[in-house]
């Protein structure tokens, strides 16, 4: 059957990634419906408006006679940025170049002292944090140390654990030049001792490894050493080019030989420079929203120097620097190469791993900001393809394949994280399926059990017993390829975990959410009820959708219908994201103001 789509002679079509068939059908000027009648043909079923895998695009494109181009993020940013004449990997002259601080990342396995390593480096330069402020918690620190008769600088990436490491580079992000690897003398060589030391061998970072708690009677550093060889690790003292230091964080032994070590390695095999003119541009490694202050973001500055009152853009967000400050709390006006500051003044929180840049003006910040915003909606299904759902663990059972179903569990109290733990290992597990819980806590989805499930060997499910993901967590666990199953009755939560591990699961109808709304104030009417006054968050709000009440990310009620919706006066039958709307929820009145409304459709799903 012909749909009249056009044919291509191999004409290059270049598409983001995540792009709908609307948007290929703008590229070669056709009928979106025709390209949707030639998917439908090709056997798959594609809205015209659903964001496609690249699979989809690609077969597409060849079934019709094109040469489709898949952009990826990073290109796209690139060439977004050309368009603001920024070009962020131009060649820089040699004589624009210093000498900069090497940027450091402490890893190891739990409880081998990381936390405590990095609160000892800081006490051994406690000169700025004594003539100013508080010290304060800001994601990273700089000490200066004297070293060769002169004095030097070095910047610690204050998040231990692999997750800002990994959360970095997986936004393509190069942090960190150098890693320090903690392993407890008492306790020696441990699983994620392995996965920190695989990390910073994927990243070609240079180790420099920490045997710590050296004070404890049972230490036993050499054993460390010796482990560590079977690795590839192996000690100076031993004839090979790694620098290993026994230290003990707790009572603060072997802490300047540490950050000699540190330096030593970071001469020997790095070429530290950058130049420290031009507009900045580095890394956001923190960012919080702060009640009083706003968005919070520290960054680290790669090239250039950062000003206050500099137009700056971090990921999707913008704005002028308000004020700067070091993690003494202590105002700053300006921070080269390798400093870490905190920034007030973005309009909103980028996220860990977002590049930052200063521009021209406001309006350049404003257009860069816009567009990535934009790119990042569109783009946040495409990875909804390949990811390691329960559908997919059916695929591999029938298949045969020895496969392990991994799960991370979220919910509303302890009691209900238990029942399903509990109810989940007594089910009949075939044999060459393993069920692993990597995680389970109280509590609404957070970044940080996404970023667990995205990075360990086999990707997780995370499944949300009456609690939710904020948007933003939603959009990063989209970005990941991270699955969220979310249900409000253990035994459907079972039933279905059930049927994935034998290979039954049927998927019906899925949950397919249209927006979100969040309480700004309650009207109460003797007539109607409590009507809420809403601002739409997301999406669209929709009169008869159905939706469900949350408070503090958890579900306080659920099977609700939007019944009536007014915007001012006037009924309406949707309102859209960003604009105030008044709405009923049939005889529920139990709202308040900051709950947020969601509202979503079941629609039957798709199978890959
Ligand atoms: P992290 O999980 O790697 O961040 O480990 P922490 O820094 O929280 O340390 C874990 C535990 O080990 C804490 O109870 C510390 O007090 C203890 N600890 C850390 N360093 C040392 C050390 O050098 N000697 C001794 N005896 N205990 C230490």
């Amino acid at each position: 059957m012909s749909s009249g789509a056009p044919r291509g002679q191999g004409q290059a079509v270049r598409l983001s990634r995540g792009a709908s068939l609307s948007d290929f059908a703008d590229r070669i000027n056709a009928n979106p419906g025709s390209l949707v009648q030639e998917m439908f043909n090709l056997g798959e079923m594609v809205t015209a408006t659903q964001s496609c895998s690249d699979e989809t695009l690609l077969l597409l494109g060849e079934h019709l006679g094109f040469d489709v181009q898949i952009v990826s993020p990073e290109d796209e940013d690139r060439a977004l940025l050309a368009q603001f004449n920024i070009d962020l990997d131009a060649e820089i002259d040699a004589d624009r170049l210093v000498t900069r601080p090497p940027v450091v990342t402490v890893m190891g396995h739990v409880d081998h002292g990381k936390t405590k390593l990095l609160d000892a480096i800081r006490k051994t330069n406690m000169v700025a944090g004594e003539a100013g402020g508080i010290t304060q918690h800001i994601g990273a620190y700089q000490v200066r140390v004297p070293h060769d008769g002169s004095e030097r600088a070095l910047t610690f990436i204050d998040t231990p654990g692999h997750e800002a490491f990994t959360a970095m580079r997986a936004r393509g992000a190069q942090v960190t030049d150098i890693v320090v690897l903690v392993v407890a003398a008492d306790d020696g060589v441990m699983p994620q001792t392995i996965e920190a030391l695989n990390h910073a061998k994927a990243a070609d970072v240079p180790i420099v490894v920490a045997v710590n708690k050296v004070d404890k009677p049972e230490a036993n550093p050499d054993k460390v050493r010796q482990q560590l060889t079977e690795y590839g690790l192996v000690a100076e003292e031993y004839g090979g080019e790694t620098m290993f230091v026994n230290v003990a964080a707790k009572p603060g032994i072997g802490i300047d030989e540490l950050l000699e070590a540190i330096l030593l390695t970071a001469d020997a095999s790095l070429e530290l420079t950058a130049p420290i003119d031009g507009p900045a541009q580095g890394v956001a490694v923190e960012a919080h929203l702060d009640k009083g202050r706003g968005a919070v973001a520290t960054v680290l500055v790669q090239k250039g120097t950062l000003r206050a009152g500099d137009s700056i853009v971090a990921g999707g967000a913008h704005g002028r620097v308000r004020a700067m400050l070091d993690e003494n709390g202590n105002q700053v006006a300006e921070a080269g190469p390798a400093r870490p500051v905190m920034v007030l003044g973005l309009t909103a929180v980028p996220s860990a791993g977002d590049t930052f840049l200063a521009a021209a003006d406001d309006r350049t910040v404003r257009q860069i900001a816009e567009q990535r915003q934009a790119r990042r909606r569109a783009a946040s299904f495409a990875n909804s393809r390949g990811r390691a759902t329960l559908e997919t663990l059916m695929e591999q059972i029938k298949e045969g394949e020895k496969t392990s179903l991994n799960l991370i569990l979220k919910g509303d109290v302890s009691g209900s994280v238990e029942a399903l733990e509990d109810a989940l290992f007594k089910l009949d597990i075939p044999e060459e399926v393993q069920l692993k819980i990597l995680d389970r806590g109280v509590g609404a989805i957070t970044e940080s059990n996404v970023m667990l499930a995205s990075a360990s060997a086999e990707a997780a499910t995370i499944i949300g017993f009456n609690v939710r993901a904020s948007n933003k967590v939603r959009e990063i666990a989209d970005r990941e390829g991270v699955e969220i199953r979310y249900y409000t009755v253990i035994y459907q939560a079972i039933e279905e975990i059930d049927a994935a591990l034998k290979g039954l699961l049927k998927p019906e109808y899925e949950e397919v959410e249209l927006g979100s709304a969040e309480i700004r104030d309650v009207f109460r009417s003797s007539k109607i009820g409590n009507i809420s006054g809403c601002i739409v968050r997301s999406g669209v709000i929709r009169r008869n959708a159905k939706a469900r009440l949350l408070r503090d990310g958890a579900v306080v009620a659920d099977n609700l219908t939007i019944s009536s919706l007014k915007r001012f006066k006037d009924d309406a039958t949707e309102v859209r994201e960003g604009f105030e709307c008044g709405l009923t929820l049939g005889n529920y009145n139990n709202v308040q103001v900051g709950d947020i409304i969601e509202t979503f459709e079941m629609r039957e799903k798709t199978r890959a």
